[in-house]
């Protein structure tokens, strides 16, 4: 439960007064749907209010405040001219500018005659000083209320400054007396004032460094933030821990047997990997580990080989995969290698029902399954272990807290291993699983196709098109991918769907389509039709998945390309087994930021490196569309320049628990409001004392 303190800040903005329907929409659209959204919308910038020179002293294009006298109103002749407002001073004249104005509420504003106080941008225009819109317009008595710095905040279409700082300002006022949950040795090393006080600096800016994510009340909040994303996952962690895990030493003799028999060397990033896994089931802690590498980089193999160590132990293992063709994908590659060591191997999805389904997990209940590969299927209530020790969970590029929870639950202290084929940073990892051990693939096995890739400008689409249709006459395969336009998966399938019809319309039934709105069987079906060849083109939204091996498919082409994260194409491009092209169509003109990500990506392979650059060129939030990935997304905090408070976070969240597991203190329960502000109550449900 919510505690009551927070419940002001939890209501929506239709609550606050002067906000009504549909400028509470406005408000969801920039901030969110309730108050404490608006408190986490910061000022972007500041308008010093209080310059006011003499109308002739008024530089061009700077925001000024001037009191001027009013001369006369004139009227346009029609809709298309603006509304002016002549005024004075004793320097000169000054034009206000309105478009699509109200006479009649001018005239009341400014009246002919009266001496008024008017602050806004002023531009010179031909021989006159112009104010367009001014942002105030007020009486020379009122003047003390606007002589100051004025926060600016992200606007959206009908949405006024004036009316979202009226919103913000009712929040604030909201503003509960919250418990102090910083560390206080923390708290006076940085010198950060309290949260209410944070917050409040943070949206009077009074300098232009203030709106820096390095200032103090910024960074304040961010730590905050960092702290309840870490504490929470501390607390699954925890909860995971209590269940002791055991120590998993094999004899190393069907690992011996399985090496031999592979067709290549295993690389040496492999190796080391293979060790850190080894070392970390030797532990009587429980392992939680982190396998990151590019598709194809042999996670799969290195992932099969470990989990011998726990079979030569005399322990059962699983491996799942997101989705059905995935895992029988993983299975037919273990297969052969398990079967030749004379292990049984099985695999268990949603397609599996009935009495070949009750047969195996009759043998999977009795021990006789020494590897059980499936989807989700995995955690159904019936599937029971006679004694799983070691489970890998191959995550591709979607990360779900849930699912790792889960196998918890099927054996005693499971050993538990992640893949993933999205080479985040290890910050980014950090906030997705909190303080985890992670193994590298930076290697390639040998005999890997450089990838070719190009960017190409959007009204050359044409020209691609025609590529890719000599391409398929040659035997290649293509995957088209049209972007996350919107947080919408509809608006995206429809984005798809054009373009597929558009292919369809010239390459016949030979176009496939796949999106997320389609039903899991029916993704699986286009994806198989893809891989045996009854398509050659496939159009797809980003949901396709990766690690889906269709060697044929040499070709990528991905549409709008600046709208994605780096990590995301890298890891789109990288799917195709054979030489590679990849061409990365965008919209014209390019920002400076996307072509310097386009460049990177021309420029290496090396996705780690990628990753980083992509963090440093575009700021945590977009590293990979959240949605996407499942990664937690960030109010305030920017893991680009807060990396160091991740750190702190991290250790802070570690001692408290440490300390105090169920947050029973003093601190503890300040520290659950902490979590709730953040909507990151979640893991509060494994305290033992709610
Ligand atoms: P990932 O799971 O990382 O996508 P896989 O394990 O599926 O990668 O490996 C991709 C392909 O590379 C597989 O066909 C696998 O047999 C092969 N492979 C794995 N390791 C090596 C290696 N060291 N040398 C050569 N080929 C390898
Ligand atoms: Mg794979």
């Amino acid at each position: 439960m919510r505690p009551e303190i927070l419940f002001p800040l939890f209501a929506e903005t239709s609550r606050l007064q002067g906000v009504g329907p549909r400028l509470s929409k406005l408000l969801e659209t920039v901030a969110g749907p309730h108050v404490v959204d608006l408190l986490w919308l910061l000022p972007s910038g500041v308008i010093d209010r209080r310059f006011s020179p003499r109308i002739a002293d008024a530089p061009h294009g700077v925001g000024c405040t001037i009191t001027v006298t009013v001369v006369e109103h004139r009227a346009p002749p029609n809709r298309r001219r603006p509304y002016v407002v002549l005024c004075s001073d004793d320097s000169g004249m000054l034009e206000l500018i309105f478009f699509n104005a109200k006479g009649d509420y001018l005239m009341q504003l400014l009246p002919p005659g009266a001496t008024r106080v008017v602050s806004g941008k002023v531009e010179h225009y031909n021989n006159s000083y112009q104010m367009p819109h001014p942002d105030h317009m007020i009486p020379p008595e009122q003047i003390e209320s606007i002589l100051a710095l004025e926060p600016v905040y992200p606007l959206t279409q009908g949405l006024t400054p004036k009316v979202l700082r009226r919103a913000i300002d009712g929040a604030m006022a909201r503003l509960p007396m919250l418990p102090e949950w910083g560390d206080t040795a923390l708290l006076a090393r940085e010198r950060w004032t309290p949260w209410n006080e944070s917050l409040r600096a943070a949206h009077a800016p009074e300098t232009h460094e203030a709106l820096s994510p390095l200032a103090p009340a910024r960074r304040r909040l961010a730590y905050d933030e960092l702290l309840a994303n870490q504490l929470a996952l501390a607390m699954v962690r925890q909860h995971q821990k209590r269940r002791k895990g055991r120590s998993i030493k094999g004899d190393g003799a069907l690992f011996k047997r399985a090496e031999e028999a592979l067709p290549y060397q295993l690389t040496n990033a492999q190796r080391m990997a293979l060790a850190e896994i080894s070392a970390d089931m030797a532990e009587s802690a429980r392992m939680l580990r982190l396998l990151q590498g590019d598709v194809g980089s042999g996670k799969t193999i290195v992932a099969f080989l470990a989990m011998l160590g726990a079979i030569e132990a005399g322990y059962q293992t699983a491996l799942m995969a997101p989705t059905e063709i995935l895992a029988r994908q993983h299975f037919q590659t273990i297969a052969p290698l398990a079967e030749a060591l004379g292990l049984r191997i099985a695999v268990l999805t949603g397609r599996d029902k009935g009495r070949a389904r009750e047969a195996l997990l009759a043998d999977l209940a009795a021990g006789d399954i020494h590897v059980l590969v499936g989807t989700h299927a995995l955690f159904q209530q019936d599937v029971g272990f006679h004694d799983l020790a070691f489970a890998v969970v191959d995550e591709q590029h979607r990360f779900g807290v849930h699912q790792r929870m889960a196998f918890s639950d099927k054996g005693a202290g499971v050993d538990m291993l992640v893949m993933t084929a999205t080479p985040i940073p290890r910050t980014l990892a950090m906030t997705a699983y909190g303080d985890l051990d992670v193994s590298r693939l930076t290697e390639k096995p040998p005999g890997r196709q450089p990838i070719t890739t190009r960017a190409v400008p959007a009204p050359r689409l044409d020209e691609v098109v025609a590529a890719v249709g000599r391409s398929i006459e040659t035997g290649a395969r293509a995957y088209w991918v049209c972007p996350l336009v919107e947080e919408s998966e509809l608006i995206d399938a429809a984005a798809a769907e054009e373009r597929h019809h558009h292919l369809a319309g010239l390459f016949g039934s030979r176009v496939g389509l796949v999106h997320g709105r389609m039903k899991a069987t029916e993704k699986d079906a286009v994806m198989e039709a893809f891989k045996s060849g009854e398509i050659d083109i496939l159009v797809a939204t980003t949901v396709i998945e990766v690690g889906v091996d269709v060697p044929e498919a040499t070709i990528m082409v991905i549409e709008h390309a600046e709208r994605f994260g780096l990590a995301q194409l890298h890891q789109l491009r990288g799917r195709g087994a054979g030489a590679s092209s990849c061409l990365l169509l965008y919209q014209t003109p390019l920002g400076e930021t996307a072509r310097a990500r386009l460049k990177v990506l021309r420029e290496t392979e090396d996705g780690f490196r990628i990753a980083e650059e992509d963090l440093r060129l575009r700021g945590s939030g977009e590293v990979l569309g959240t949605r996407q990935s499942g990664l937690p997304s960030f109010r305030v905090a920017d893991l680009a320049v807060h990396g160091d408070l991740l750190e702190t976070a991290r250790d802070d969240a570690r001692l408290i628990l440490n300390r105090d597991p169920d947050l029973a203190s003093e601190r503890g329960q300040a520290l659950r409001v902490l979590l709730y502000l953040f909507e990151r109550d979640a893991a509060v449900q494994f305290l033992k004392s709610g």
